[in-house]
């Protein structure tokens, strides 16, 4: 046994040091090595038919995604399962937030399933609600809480964003936080956003679409008393960002832009919201993953991109546009760990089992949250729609 294998063989079950699977999987997990899962998988889709809808985000692997009924980003796929109330089963290849989601907008009786529950999202995880509630404490007791609208993102969880719905505020997308922070601030005078978890996407949005200074921003920090910040630093903030961010995005630096301007002459710099600001800033476009897509899909033969995004996304664009010169912005490989713990054995697994009539692994958020986090979710629906052309 190599020294590799011992972490995997702790963490998983059976002898295949290949299959991870992360938490228990009642049953038996099939090997990573099995010959036959994409035929297996295959059967229990047929079998289970019009019963089960497949759901696929785009960071999601081609193993995967082969099987979805549906691709998209969080915010899309919610919406398309919403938009199937008569299938039985939604399988969410995503991550635990995205689940939740799709739970809060599906039907009753439709349940809600996450092939690997470890699949999280380090960004939804840096806010908890406890940390929420003390820094909102902490508003009230500086004076300001009566005129701070919270916003999250969506990559939240469904109690953060339950909270954003009791106390006034909404949820966003990285198509639509430009018209969201502009809601907010029309809804009270003299109003400041507190948003919530991506520092990135908040700083992004305010200072380049809303034309607001970096000085307007600061970061609350929920390790640190009172959020590491002064009564008059709160006061004087038009914007107080959550210190989270995706531990994907964040790993692009603006030097990997310089390098890859100077390895590729023409090459045109298209990254992501969550991207570090000194990254967007040097970046020639910037957008959602489905902006990303559109992208690439309209351009001409011949134009060569640098994308700064999760890697299986930029490689099934890579694969899908031979006529482009696509490269990741990264010189080293930088997967969403864990999305990619939605592999084929966990996807089986699920499946097998509700061909059998077992429901493994079902997401249900709870009634009270549930009610919150759809008053977030309709202010987002309700908001007009996004000017065309921009991210
Ligand atoms: S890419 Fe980032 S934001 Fe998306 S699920 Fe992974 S850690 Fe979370």
């Amino acid at each position: 046994m190599t020294t590799t294998e011992l972490p995997l063989l702790v963490l998983g079950r059976g002898t295949d040091s290949r299959s991870e699977p992360g938490v228990d999987c009642p049953g038996s997990l099939p090997a990573a090595s099995d010959p036959d899962l994409v035929a297996r998988a295959r059967a229990a889709k047929e079998a289970l038919g019009d019963r089960v809808f497949v759901l696929g985000h785009h960071y999601q692997r081609d193993e995967v995604i082969e099987f979805a009924d549906v691709t998209g980003d969080s915010f899309k796929l919610a919406r398309d399962a919403a938009g199937r109330p008569d299938a039985e089963y939604v399988v969410f290849c995503g991550v635990h937030f995205m689940a939740e989601s799709a739970d809060i907008l599906t039907g009753p009786d439709q349940a809600v399933i996450l092939p690997d529950l470890a699949a999280g999202c380090s960004m939804a995880d840096m806010a908890g609600l406890a940390q929420v509630e003390d820094a909102w404490d902490a508003l009230e007791d500086v004076g300001i809480a009566s005129s701070v609208v919270p916003v999250t993102y969506m990559n939240s969880s469904a109690d953060i964003k339950a909270f954003c719905g009791k106390h006034g505020g909404a949820v966003c997308t990285s198509s639509n936080a430009q018209v969201a922070l502009e809601w907010a601030y029309a809804q009270k005078k003299d109003a400041k956003v507190l948003f919530l978890p991506d520092q990135h996407l908040g700083r992004n949005t305010a200072v380049r679409e809303l034309g607001m200074s970096l000085d307007d921003c600061v970061v609350w920090n929920p390790h640190k008393p009172n959020g590491g910040l002064t009564p008059g630093q709160l006061r004087d903030a038009r914007m107080i960002l959550w210190k989270g961010h995706c531990s994907v995005h964040g790993r692009f630096t603006a030097q990997c832009v310089d390098d890859v301007r100077e390895r590729v002459p023409g090459v045109q710099v298209l990254v992501h919201p969550e991207c570090t600001h000194e990254v967007v800033t040097k970046a020639d476009l910037v957008g959602s993953t489905e902006f990303i897509i559109k992208t690439v899909e309209a351009a001409p033969p011949g134009s060569s991109w640098a994308i700064g995004t999760e890697l299986n996304l930029v490689q099934r664009l890579a694969n899908a546009h031979p006529e482009q010169h696509i490269t990741f912005l990264d010189k080293t490989v930088c997967y969403c760990s864990t999305m990619n713990r939605i592999d084929l054995p966990h996807f089986v697994w699920a499946m097998e089992n509700l061909v059998a009539g077992h429901v493994v692994n079902r997401i249900e958020v709870d009634p009270e949250t549930e009610r919150w986090a759809k008053v977030a979710l309709q202010r987002m629906l309700d908001l007009p729609a996004r000017t065309a052309g921009k991210d």
